[in-house]
This record gives structure tokens, sequence and C-alpha cells, in this order.
């Protein structure tokens, strides 16, 4: 049976470094696959210009192509400085979304990350997917993004994946959308390189006997 499934994600790229390769598998099999995205990416940089903004979203959208996703939202919330709006302006935006398209499974971002933004969003979406009587979200997972997950500071929670999505076939399609945000990806060595992207997906792969694979905490999961 096929699955509605939500990702919501700090900016474009944490979709494809997060949870790229599952997307791809997800619309593969037939879920419906919808894609939220809290802020632009690029406000906070000294070249967040209008030109800057469209490459980004010029990225965005080539990167939702080659992962077959069709619906997605994106907002415009404070990009690197998502703390600086009431929590609730939040949820707010993300409940109507999360009514309309009635996901049983949500991905989102680990709440220990460095980026605030990142931060922010995975407490937004713990309160928008509270579990009320009739809720749709059955399942919540957190994905973790390079440059953000492993960089945090040991005091708040580490990412510990207990959740793995095999995505052997699928890793060329995360490649393929990861170079829609070359702009994004940094020489290697460099956890955000490509090179480390396909050596992280190799590992988590290995970790349990696949080929390659996504890491996930499962936050919740009501069966
Ligand atoms: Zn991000």
């Amino acid at each position: 049976m096929s699955k509605s499934v939500l990702i919501v994600a700090a900016h474009p790229d944490d979709e494809v470094l997060g949870c790229g390769g599952t997307i791809a598998r997800h619309v593969a099999e037939g879920d419906v696959v919808h894609v939220v995205f809290m802020a632009d990416g690029v406000g906070s940089r000294g070249d967040g210009s209008t030109y800057q903004h469209q490459r980004r979203n010029i990225a965005r959208d080539q990167a939702l192509e080659v992962l077959g996703v069709s619906e997605c939202n994106a907002f415009d919330f404070p990009d690197n400085c998502m703390d600086s709006v009431p929590l609730l302006d939040v949820v707010q935006a993300l409940e109507p979304i999360i009514e309309q398209v009635q996901p049983t499974r949500v991905y989102t971002h680990h709440s220990g990350d460095l980026n605030v933004d990142h931060c922010v969003t995975h407490q937004a979406v713990m309160t928008a997917c509270r579990p009320m009587p009739g809720s749709s979200v059955r399942e919540i997972l957190t994905f973790e993004v390079m440059s953000s997950s492993e960089w945090a500071t040991p005091s708040v929670t580490p990412f510990v994946p207990n959740a793995f999505v095999e995505m052997s076939d699928y890793l060329s399609k995360k490649l393929e959308a990861l170079a829609a945000y070359e702009m994004e990806m940094r020489s290697a060595p460099h956890s955000r390189s490509v090179a480390h992207i396909e050596a992280l997906a190799r590992h988590r792969g290995n970790c349990v006997g696949v080929d390659a694979a996504e890491a996930f905490v499962v936050i919740r999961m009501v069966e």
C-alpha cells in the first residue's frame, strides 16, 4: 500500500543530504512524497542576493526533479535566524500542510544539529506532529546532515541511528540530485564533499550489511 511521506527540511540541500536516496526509493515504490523547506539557505550570507536566491531555487527544483518529487512548499523564514521567530509561527506554518498531506511518515532534522534552523525545524515538527487523536502521523524519523549533525557540541544528544533505509539502487540518484547543489558542496577533505557523502552512504550501508543506506533515528512509531 502506498504511503504518504512528508520531509521537513530547513534548507534546500538538506533533503538530499539527509534522505535523498530514501526519497528516490519512496517515489519508486509509489509513495506520495511532499517536501517542505523552511528557509532559503542563502539569506544569511553576505552574498544572499536575489541572484543567489534564484540560483538556490533552481538547484532545489532540479534536485526534486531528479528525485521524482512534484509536491513541495517553500517558506521564507529567516535563514540561519529561525530562532528569532516565535516557535508557534513555525508550527502554524506546518500545521495546514500536515492537514493537507496527511503523512503517515515524517522525516526531519536531528534535534542536536549545530545549525540553529535545523534545531528549530525539529522542534516545530515535534509540536506540529504531536500525537493527538486522529493524527495521520505514525512515524517520525530524523536524518543526519553532514557539517551539522556531526559538528555539534558533545553536550547535545548525538546522532546515533537506530533505523536504516537501504538505498543501494538509489545512491546514484542521490548523487545526481546533490550535483544540482554543487554550490553548496565543498572539495574533499570536507564533511560536505561528494566523496564523503558517498563514503557515508557506504558506511551506513555496510554497518547493516547492505551496499548503501541512509541512517535515521526513530523518534516515534505508532503501529
Ligand atoms: Zn540546512
